[in-house]
Parts: structure tokens; sequence; C-alpha cells
């Protein structure tokens, strides 16, 4: 019979032995495969495992079931494009006007190519690299604006992708056309494309003046050129042959993503799959159709849930989801307005997209930035974790070099802090950042958060007499009822010195810009 100093010693020999050999193989094991999965618009009450009952996501439960789900991930901004750019390049997107708001099918190329991104950082690592769906970063330059018919460049092959199959903008948008490395997929020479955010171009039927064309109904924002029954937001003609069909994007974009995977896993690969499930305008196929209890909002919810389980398949199939790092998050927040009327809206509202968070995709509250995120990584992630972690997208860059066991060159990732420690369940990651700064769709309206403090600054302030400060305490408060601006004013005070420096400082990294 041995003590139970006796046991606790050898219990703690035991744990630092089973460390040790863990770093050992660690060190000695191929980098992971990465696959993150960026959904579009899926609110934090969206998932099963988030909460969600009116609709089934098995597979992205089985992510949550096989690893860590997190409790306090944030997308960098509450809209599209500035976070997707604060995703590949690891800095917030308030710092490049070019990149810090949605843009258009025509804007040009929102990162620097002399920027390091997500990509580029892990091909110097030897990676395979992909991307599968949504870009909505801008393609060309000021200069040489895109040209849909003509070579595609710069875009995401010029930032570090070795592989792209992309929706230029949005589903919503023109131009309906995917793009495949630099061209425009299917295209037809004697049928050329124009994409117009101005003047109408061609002849094609608008929503506005043809609305018995429409499938769905939309807003006047959304009136413009039909392409599919479905009217878009701005204006194309030509190009017939290569327009998307929205009921068979999600097979087309899932397919493409699982053939990266399957050419890719000689060697480690990230794959960036970017779907367009769940923006608008909601679409199903024909077999997800009716199959939740909420609308067509559920029933994307269901084929987003499928691709994923689609991408799982894939790994298990090919034996690589052992040694493969398994990300889903979201790019923002859930919608509750809906901008297209598939006559199922009423339905939405069965399960608050957000949960019990307030507002949504656009704002500043919880809503429009808290968002579900789930990571598998077997031998590294314990199954049916929890964290509780802040932490943002724009930290995936130096996440996944840690993941890689890469160290992040001086000039990567400006606002890029490694959250894997909170991902593998080490005890210190709770404080692995004590800032985190989000954007609304205006890049001059900032929040930002400290501990359970969360502060949102209207900036400049909208009248010199008009408070411009939001303060909340989300441990107290997470539904965001109670201003406390006026009742703590040192802690606003504090918050909003350190939100200034971080914006005069011009990256908030520990390390950034320092040449070891
Ligand atoms: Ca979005």
């Amino acid at each position: 019979m041995i003590t139970r100093a006796e046991f606790m010693q050898r219990a703690t020999s035991m744990a630092l032995a089973a460390a040790a050999m863990h770093r050992a193989s660690a060190a000695n094991a191929t980098p992971p495969n990465i696959v993150f999965i960026l959904a579009d618009d899926i609110g934090y009450g969206d998932l099963g495992c988030y909460g969600a009952t009116k609709v089934k996501t098995p597979n992205l439960d089985r992510i949550a079931r096989e690893g860590v789900k997190c409790a306090d991930a944030h997308s960098p901004a509450a809209v599209c494009t500035p976070t997707r750019y604060g995703f590949i390049t690891g800095q917030y997107a308030w710092r490049n006007p070019k990149g810090d708001r949605i843009l258009s099918g025509v804007a040009p190329l929102a990162v620097p190519t002399n920027m390091p991104t997500v990509a580029s950082v892990l091909k110097d690592a030897g990676y395979a690299t992909g991307i599968v769906g949504k870009w909505h970063l801008g393609f060309g330059t000021d200069e040489t604006p895109v040209d849909y018919n003509k070579d595609i460049a710069p875009g995401p092959l010029d930032l570090g992708f070795d592989y792209a199959f992309v929706i230029p903008a949005t589903g919503d948008r023109v131009p309906c056309v995917y793009v495949e490395n630099r061209r425009v997929v299917g295209l037809d020479p004697n049928d050329p494309i124009q994409v117009s955010y101005g003047a109408k171009v061609g002849d094609d039927p608008t929503g506005l003046e043809h609305p018995e064309l429409l499938k769905i109904k939309a807003d006047k924002s959304h009136s413009q050129t039909i392409v599919n029954g479905v009217s878009r937001i701005g204006y194309m003609s030509g190009g017939n042959a290569a327009r998307w069909v929205d009921e068979d994007m999600a097979d087309t974009i899932t397919a493409k993503a699982i053939s990266f995977i399957e050419r890719s896993k000689e060697k480690p690969f990230f794959l960036f799959f970017s779907t367009h499930d769940i923006h608008e305008p909601m679409v199903p196929n024909s077999r997800f159709r009716g199959t939740s209890e909420c609308g067509w909002r559920g029933d994307v919810i269901h084929q987003l849930d499928w691709s994923v389980g689609q991408v799982l398949d894939a790994l298990d199939k090919n034996g690589l989801a052992e040694n493969t790092l398994v990300i889903f998050s979201s790019d923002n927040g859930g919608a509750i307005k809906d901008t297209y009327d598939d006559g199922t809206n009423g339905l939405h509202a069965l399960q608050p997209p957000n949960g019990a968070l307030r507002g949504q995709k656009g704002d500043l509250c919880e809503g429009g930035h808290r968002v579900p995120f789930v990571a598998r990584w077997p031998g590294r992630i314990a199954p049916n974790s929890t964290s509780s972690a802040t932490f943002a997208l724009v930290d995936m860059m130096a996440t996944f070099s840690a993941a890689a066991e890469k160290s992040l060159a001086a000039n990567a990732g400006p606002d890029s802090f490694n959250v894997l420690p909170a991902l593998v369940g080490d005890a210190k990651a709770e404080a692995l950042r004590n800032h985190l700064v989000m954007q609304s769709n205006l890049s001059h309206t900032l929040a930002i958060r400290k501990g359970p403090w969360k502060l949102i600054v209207h900036r400049p302030p909208k009248s010199p007499d008009s408070p411009s400060f939001l303060l909340f305490n989300l441990d107290e408060d997470p539904a965001e009822s109670k201003d406390l601006s006026r009742k703590s004013p040192e802690k606003l005070k504090e918050l909003n010195a350190l939100l200034e420096s971080i914006i005069a400082r011009g990256h908030s990294r520990p390390g950034y810009g320092e040449v070891s």
C-alpha cells in the first residue's frame, strides 16, 4: 500500500513523463494540416452545441464533442469584409481604409501584396495552401481594376494561396460567377462579362423592373440584375454560361474543398473553406428544403452542416483526421432582418440566431460579433472541452503558426495573438489577451474588451455634448442592458485610453516589429 504522498508523487512524475512524451512526439510529428471553415452570418445561437433546438447540426456538434467549444470568441468585425481582412492579415481592418468596409464586386484587392498573410506564413512553412468559397476582399488595383474577362490579379494567388476557387464578393452581389485561380470558370469569350455598381449595363432584367421574374422577393437595394431568378446588388451582363446556380453552390464548393484536400494530402495543407451559407440569398438545395423547423434559414444551416460533414468524412477517408486541426467559426453574428423574403422569414424568429445576446450582424453589441468557434485536433485538444478565453479570428495567423511550430516573423500579424493554449486547455490560457478590439460595419465605431468590461466608442464623437460611449460589464450584464459609462467614469477612461494607445501604436501584438 502506498501513502497518499507517494501516490501524488508518482502521479506527478507520470504526468510529467507523459507531457514530455507529448512534447517530443509533437516536435517530431509532421506539422498538422489546418482546415479553417468560416461560415457566413452564422450566429452564436445557430448551432445545436450552442443551444439551438429548431435546427440540427450533428456534424458541427461532432467537432465540439471531439474538441473544444469556445464561449467568448469573436469576429473582429460585425460584417464580412473587415472580418475576412483581419483573419487573412492578422491586422485589424480598421487600420486599413481599403479593407475596413463591405466591398463591392469590383473593389480593388484590400490586402497589400507585400503583407504577410495567414496563407503566406503557412506556405513559407511548407504548406500547400488553398481557399475555396467566399473571397470578398477585392481583385486588381486602383490603377488596373478587375476585368472578369481577363486574368484576374492581384488576388488570393498573390497573397500566398496556391489554389483558389472563389465567389468574388457575396451571393447577393454581382458578378454571379466562380473564379478559379485567375479565370472565371466556364466563361464563353463570345459572351463577355460586364459589371457595374453604378449605371446599368446590358439588357438583363432587374428586380425593380421585373418583379414577376423573381423566385424570391427582395428589398430595393437587392433589386438590380436578376441572375437565376434572384435579383442582386449591382448590374451584370454577359457571362451567361458561367453564372452560378444558387441551389447548387454548396455542392459545388464542397466538392472543390474535398478535391483540394485529396490532392494536397502528401504535404501539410491549409484549407480556408469559406462557405456561402448562410448568407443571403438563402436558397437551399431541394435536398434540404423544408428539413428544419424554421424555414429556409434553418434549411441552409442544415446545408452548411452537411458541407462540414463532407469535409470531416474526407479527412476520415483519407486517414488525415488525426493530424488535422479543424476549426469552424463565423465571420459575424446572425442577421435577424432579412433583405430577401422567401416566404419563411416569420419562422426564423422561432430560434433567435444569436441566442440570448443583444443585437445582430453589423452591431457592436455581442450579437454582432460573438460567434461560435469549435476546434478539433485529436491528441492535442481534449474532447468535449470548453474555453472561456476571449479572442478573435484576427488571432488565427499567430495561432496557426504556433500549431505548425513556426515562430511568427516580426513583420507578420500586427494584431494577432497566439491563442492555441486556450484551445489545448492550458490552464494559463484565460489571460492570453487582455484586450480585444472589434469594429461595426463602420470602421470609426469600435468596441474594446478588457476582461468582463466592454466599451463601445463612436469615434469621432457624434457631437461634443452627446455622450459617445457605452460601457458594459458582461459578467454582470451579458445582455448589455445597463450602460455604466456615467456610473464608472474611471473604467471608461481606462478602456478609452487603452483603445487610443492601440490605435496610435499601429499594432497590438507583443513582439511585432521587434527583430530578435
Ligand atoms: Ca458575413
